[in-house]
């Protein structure tokens, strides 16, 4: 039986995959080895007693009383705190699904691939604090990573059959949120919870946040340039709000493969799920006929100033992908926490990466995890201290 974890299980992505892995015959057929969890540690036990986990890990210590009350008598192991999820990372398993929201889901992400596992990568946060280091130590150790951001899964499969050599630039798209069409002035007044509700598809609330500011747009630029590899200036990002067709490859003699799909993640989970065939999928098939138009245009770069960074994140390189992912969480706590407008956060982040670079040149900076780890940890203390 394939053995298979999921970190972040109680989460949006989570709660997907355990809802395919269901469908594909649950604990009848794979063997759950970790399920984990934050506060919600009810879901977090449910979960582990219905796939037959043989450990659920918290996040939090002080949520384990509670997650062992809710294990009592199902023989599942209960666990909590960092530790404790590198621990749940290193015990072997064929595929992980690392679905932990923010910086937090890099150090298990990174402990899995030294088994040489294959890893469906939701976290996008790994990709842009530490892309090279965490492929680097997967072709260290013949481990696969796999995209899971419906852009590129749709990019991945796109490139099936083909050379990247022959890639002339990549097209993601991105639907503009929940605030596509407002302007500067409204922006400036943006509420949480506004800013929380996406017009096409179900998600947390930290990424639905970042799709209003295209804060997740700007992070998806830099993904698909550590991902594929790909020189920042053949990356371009296309506002389309149906959301149906998520990425476009173009080659070099002009074809352009778009992937289309219905906003919903359980096809781009699926997709690494089953990966390298494809198996049927729950997801809604698309009626072309019935939807009859597709909308693009080009994002506006002053009301979304998030994407003019990602070019000056990319355009840096080293550290800076460290710095803006963490100046970024931290803009959005205290977004989420009423202390900062919605547009203050590309300003703080803005301003969080000059002054890091003025100070210790983010581009020079060695690439190591204690590097990427200490930028983190100064970029959410500064973003923290400027006003
Ligand atoms: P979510 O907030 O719904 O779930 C996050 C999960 O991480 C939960 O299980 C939570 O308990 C856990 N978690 C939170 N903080 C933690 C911490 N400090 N340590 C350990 N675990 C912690 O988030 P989500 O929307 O499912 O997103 C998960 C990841 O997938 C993010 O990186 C996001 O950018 C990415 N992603 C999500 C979607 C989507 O549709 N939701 C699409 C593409 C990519
Ligand atoms: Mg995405």
């Amino acid at each position: 039986m394939r053995r298979v974890s999921v970190f972040g299980s109680t989460g949006s992505i989570g709660v997907n995959t355990l809802d395919l892995l269901t469908r594909q015959g649950g604990a009848a057929a794979y063997q759950v080895v970790a399920l984990t969890g934050g506060q919600n540690v009810d879901l977090l036990a449910s979960q582990a007693r219905a796939l037959r986990a043989e450990v659920a890990v918290t996040a939090y210590e002080d949520c384990l009383p509670a997650l062992r009350d809710a294990l009592h008598g199902s023989g599942i192991e209960a666990a909590a705190g960092e530790a404790a999820l590198i621990e749940a990372a290193d015990r072997p398993a064929d595929w992980i699904m690392s679905a932990i929201v923010g910086a937090a889901g890099l150090a298990p992400g990174f402990h899995a691939l030294r088994h040489g596992t294959t890893l469906a990568l939701a976290n996008k946060e790994s990709l842009v604090t530490a892309g090279p280091l965490l492929l680097a130590e997967a072709e260290r150790h013949g481990a696969t990573i796999l995209p899971v951001d419906s852009e590129h899964s749709a990019i991945f499969q796109g490139l099936v059959g083909e050379d990247i050599a022959e890639v002339e630039r990549i097209i993601i798209t991105a639907s503009g949120g929940a605030f596509r069409d407002w302007p500067l002035d409204k922006l400036r007044h943006a509420t949480v919870a506004e800013a929380s509700s996406h017009p096409n598809w179900a998600m947390g609330q930290r990424i639905t946040i970042d799709s209003a500011s295209m804060f997740n747009k700007a992070m998806e630029v830099v993904e698909t340039k550590e991902y594929f590899k790909v020189s920042p200036g053949m990356i371009e990002v296309l506002v389309h709000p149906e959301s149906l067709v998520h990425a476009l490859v173009g080659f070099r003699d002009g074809a352009l493969m778009a992937h289309l799909g219905a906003p919903d993640m359980r096809h781009a989970i699926g997709y690494a799920l089953n990966w390298p065939k494809r198996d049927e999928l729950p997801v809604a098939r698309l009626d072309l006929a019935r939807i009859g138009t597709l909308n693009f245009s080009a994002p506006d770069l002053t009301r979304f100033p998030a994407l003019r960074l990602a070019q000056e994140v990319m355009a840096t390189g080293g550290m800076a992908g460290a710095a803006f992912n963490a100046a970024k969480e931290a803009a959005l706590d205290l977004f989420i926490a009423e202390k900062i407008g919605f547009l203050d956060m590309a300003e703080r982040v803005e301003r969080v990466l000059t002054e890091m670079s003025a100070r210790q040149g983010l581009g020079n900076a060695a690439f190591s995890l204690d590097n990427i780890m200490a930028t983190d940890r100064e970029a959410r203390r500064l973003a923290h201290e400027l006003t």
